[in-house]
C-alpha cells in the first residue's frame, strides 16, 4: 500500500513526510460471518479518519491484495456458555462484528438457544446490521 495514494477521500490527511511508504501496518479485526463459512471472511470495519490502516482499507478495489496472518487469534467464544443458556450480547459500533459471526455460527449449527443483542451507535444509520437482527429474530 502507497502512502501517498492509498487513503480514503474522507479521511484526514496524513504527514507523509520521514515514513515509509510500503511499511507493513498490522491490525486486529473480528470475523463477522459465521466460523462455518469457507468461500469468504466478513468484516466490519469503521473508518478512523486520522488513522494509519483504516483510510487505506477504505480505499482498496476490488483484487488488492491484504495481508491476513495465517492464524486468528482471540479469546471470545461461546465454548464454554452451555448450550441450553440464552445470551445478551452489548457493543458499540464495530464491537458487534464478533457477535455476528456467533450468531451466524450458531444458527446454522441449528442451536435453540435464544440472543438478545443490545447494539449502541451514534446514528442509526450505522446499526449496520440491524437488518438481519430483525429478520433473524422474526424467523426464530
Ligand atoms: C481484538 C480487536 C478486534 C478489533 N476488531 C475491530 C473490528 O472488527 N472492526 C474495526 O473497525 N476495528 C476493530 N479493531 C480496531 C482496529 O484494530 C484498529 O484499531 C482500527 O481500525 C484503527 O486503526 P487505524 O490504523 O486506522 O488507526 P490508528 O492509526 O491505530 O489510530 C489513530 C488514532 O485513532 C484512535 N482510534 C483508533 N480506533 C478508533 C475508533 N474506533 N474510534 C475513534 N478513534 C480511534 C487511536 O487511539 C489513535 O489516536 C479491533 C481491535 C482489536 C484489538
Amino acid at each position: 500500500m502507497k502512502w501517498s495514494d492509498g487513503r480514503y477521500h474522507t479521511a484526514d490527511t496524513e504527514d507523509i513526510s520521514g515514513k515509509d511508504p510500503d511499511r507493513f501496518i498490522p491490525r486486529s479485526y473480528s470475523i463477522a460471518s459465521s466460523s462455518k463459512t469457507r468461500e469468504y471472511i466478513e468484516f466490519y470495519i469503521g473508518l478512523v479518519r486520522l488513522g494509519s490502516l483504516s483510510p487505506r482499507l477504505f480505499h482498496l478495489k476490488p483484487e488488492d491484495r491484504v495481508y491476513l496472518s495465517e492464524k486468528p487469534l482471540g479469546m471470545l467464544s461461546l465454548d464454554a456458555v452451555p448450550a441450553e443458556f440464552n445470551v445478551v450480547l452489548i457493543a458499540t459500533g464495530t464491537g458487534v462484528a464478533p457477535y455476528m459471526s456467533m450468531i451466524r455460527t450458531e444458527i446454522s449449527g441449528g442451536l435453540n438457544r435464544r440472543f438478545a443483542v443490545i447494539h449502541g451507535a451514534r446514528h442509526s444509520s450505522d446499526l449496520d446490521y440491524h437488518s438481519e437482527l430483525m429478520l433473524l429474530d422474526s424467523i426464530s
